[in-house]
């Protein structure tokens, strides 16, 4: 599943190709969009992991990849890497075609109605964007969760803040060395503003080119893939498992994340900030 800094980089290629110019003709799941056809597009944005396409006089594509889409580029009339009855949102300008194959979603909407208006209320802050709140992560974390819900849940959910899969994930677990099974109401407001300011500092840091670091030097991740390679700080093995009601890959270092219901879980999530 793409990460939020994955979304904005996409938005930024996309734009540079898109914005300005005039699509010729776009097809949704292969149907032409009439209303689309000779509309000039106004911009091109990510918030989390949704792109949104904005055309003049009221019009937005908004898409998800999910875990299987992607978006290809291609000048006229070259032949697509993928079947066409895989893509699901084409768009052409007279130069190039842009497809968007095996997207979770996409759909069109009315820019700035209510379904608009829904799916970006749905969303938490932009992870990725500029003048991120954290305080209204906590406060949507009180509004959407129960207090027993797992980390590793917390921050997979977008309605919380937008932009954290499964790699960053882990990453800001272990950067602030919290425990993946530790509950929400156990983690308190402190931890969990440490958690997403993490986040935030390492989705701003990953928007320029470059594979995704969240350390210096090599490797360029702490934990993510390296289950029962030596711990970067304590050296013991990076632990793998599927946690969480979603089920999702985590990895994490049981010498500096302390369980929950091991002693002195609490001086290691506190000892980074002494
Ligand atoms: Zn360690």
């Amino acid at each position: 599943m793409p990460e939020g800094d994955t979304v904005h980089k996409l938005a930024d290629a996309i734009g540079r190709t898109l914005a300005g110019q005039v699509t010729a003709r776009v097809t949704l799941r292969g149907e032409t969009v009439p209303a689309l056809a000779g509309r000039r597009v106004r911009a091109v944005f990510a918030q989390g992991k949704h792109l949104f396409i904005r055309f003049e006089e009221g019009m937005t594509l908004r898409s998800h990849l999910g875990m299987y889409g992607s978006w290809h580029r291609y000048a006229s009339g070259e032949p697509w890497r993928k079947p066409q009855a895989q893509a699901t949102l084409a768009l052409w300008t007279p130069p190039e075609v842009l497809v968007c194959f095996n997207a979770r979603e996409v759909e069109l909407l009315r820019s700035g109605g209510i379904r608009e208006r829904n799916t970006v209320r749905r969303l938490g802050p932009d992870l990725g964007g500029e003048g991120f709140c954290v305080d209204e992560v906590l406060r949507r974390a009180r509004e959407f969760l129960e207090p027993e819900t797992l980390l590793v849940d917390v921050l997979l959910d977008q309605r919380i803040a937008a932009g954290i899969g499964n790699v960053y994930k882990s990453e800001v677990l272990f950067v602030e060395k919290v425990h993946p099974t530790l509950p929400l109401e156990a983690a308190g407001d402190t931890v969990l503003r440490r958690l997403y300011t993490a986040a935030h500092d390492l989705i701003r840091a990953n928007l320029g080119g470059g594979p995704r670091m969240t350390r210096r030097g090599n490797p360029p991740l702490w934990v993510y893939g390296r289950h029962g390679r030596p711990c970067l700080r304590c050296d013991e093995s990076i632990r793998y498992a599927r946690l969480g009601a979603t089920m999702r890959s985590t990895y994490w270092c049981a010498g500096c994340q302390r369980s929950p219901a091991e002693p002195g879980a609490d001086d290691s999530s506190r000892a980074r900030f002494g």
